[in-house]
């Protein structure tokens, strides 16, 4: 009986995303190992994080590295870092900002849930630009004051949603010591992020340990300019700070080392090719039934060049509606999560699939549609 079994807790098929509530990514290969043995001696904590850090920062050139406990973390702590640069009086006064530089430019249109993790630090974000059109650099000046501490950026790579280039946003912030960052959490692949965000000018991009780079769930990087991860740092575990409760074990700095190895050498190709079959297979197989039809849509909904397959039910032709399919695949055995896309369609996501689920999955979405 395994682990799950044994507290009565049910595996899933995951077609959905890297998503958090239902347990990220699966541990790329070494990297429990790498867990596990980070976990049966003890070391001190800030030398281990220093030295994790600097063979990251190296591996993905960039000048410096954190690693946080998660993308959401990285934003606070790039937030407080943003206010308070490396300031103990500041730090200490945190999350209340009064008479510090305590605004952050956001774009209104690419705003994301993940924002409360600025928020929290006692920031007001200011929201420029709109949906539809080019956010243009005028806008962003006009909205510069001398409280602006930062420029924060959630895009997604290959979908232009008129936000103001890097490049840009760089040229205007900089400076002015305002700092520009770019939450690209799920922006993997492709593997070129790593590095393309800072060298066009971000003074970090943050990503998550347990989306694209299959490291443990609760790890994440700040990666970019020495001065600014370095203010990062100072904010973080284990000072008592407003990153305390934002702790990164051995464990985690181990094993995410261990992920982003793996990441960086594993063959993104071919990776990119089993999708595809994925995506292939699902519309042969379950597209060519009696009301159901299927198409490829690419890029995947965090804008990363991933296929996907949608599937569009009819539902007078089916019998049931697209929902009570979506809650079906939920309830059944296995159970299977996908996203509900727009209409009547349910998207699979072949990024988060392993080679022996695929059978079983397709297998489950021919009986549930017939
Ligand atoms: C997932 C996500 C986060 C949060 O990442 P965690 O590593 O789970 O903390 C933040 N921002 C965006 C855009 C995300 O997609």
């Amino acid at each position: 009986m395994g682990i799950y079994e044994e507290l009565g807790v049910r595996r899933l098929i995951n077609a959905n995303a890297t998503l958090t509530r239902l347990g990220g990514s699966l541990l790329a290969p070494g990297v429990a190992a790498a867990m596990e043995e980070a976990g049966a001696s003890f070391v001190e904590l800030e030398s281990l994080q220093r030295a994790v850090s600097a063979e990251i920062a190296r591996l993905t050139h960039n000048e410096a590295c954190y690693v946080s406990s998660g993308a959401a973390a990285a934003l606070t702590l790039a937030t407080a870092a943003a206010l308070t640069g490396t300031d103990p009086a500041l730090r200490a006064r945190l999350p209340f900002t009064d008479g510090m530089r305590n605004e952050v430019i956001v774009h209104r249109h690419t705003r994301v849930g993940y924002d409360f993790a600025v928020r929290m630090v006692g920031v007001r974000l200011v929201e420029i630009g709109e949906h539809g059109r080019e956010t243009t650099a005028a806008e962003l000046e006009a909205a510069i004051t001398p409280r602006t501490a930062g420029f924060f950026l959630f895009p997604r790579c290959l979908e232009e949603r008129g936000e103001l280039s890097i490049e840009t946003s760089a040229e205007i912030c900089r400076p002015r010591g305002i700092r520009v960052v770019v939450d690209a959490a799920a922006q993997l692949p492709p593997r070129s992020n790593l590095w393309d965000f800072t060298r066009r000018g971000a003074d970090a991009a943050l990503f998550s340990g347990g989306k694209g780079l299959r490291g443990p769930q609760s790890s994440g990087l700040i990666l970019g300019r020495r001065d600014f991860v370095e203010a990062c740092a100072f904010h973080g575990p284990p000072s008592a700070y407003i990153g305390r409760g934002m702790k990164v074990g051995k464990e985690e700095l181990c094993g995410i080392l261990a992920a982003l190895r793996w990441y960086l050498n594993h063959d993104e190709e071919a990776e990119l090719a089993f999708w595809e079959t994925i995506v292939e297979r699902v519309i042969a197989e379950v597209g060519s039934l009696p009301g159901v039809t299927a198409r490829r849509i690419w890029p995947s909904e965090a804008g990363q060049p991933v296929p996907r397959a949608e599937l569009t039910l009819d539902e007078a032709a089916l019998g049931r509606t697209r929902d009570a399919v979506h809650a079906a695949l939920l309830q059944g055995d296995p159970m299977v999560d996908l996203a509900a896309g727009p209409g009547t369609t349910l998207i699979v996501n072949p990024q988060t699939l392993y080679p022996e689920e695929i059978d079983p999955l397709i297998e489950r979405l021919r009986t549930v549609l017939t």
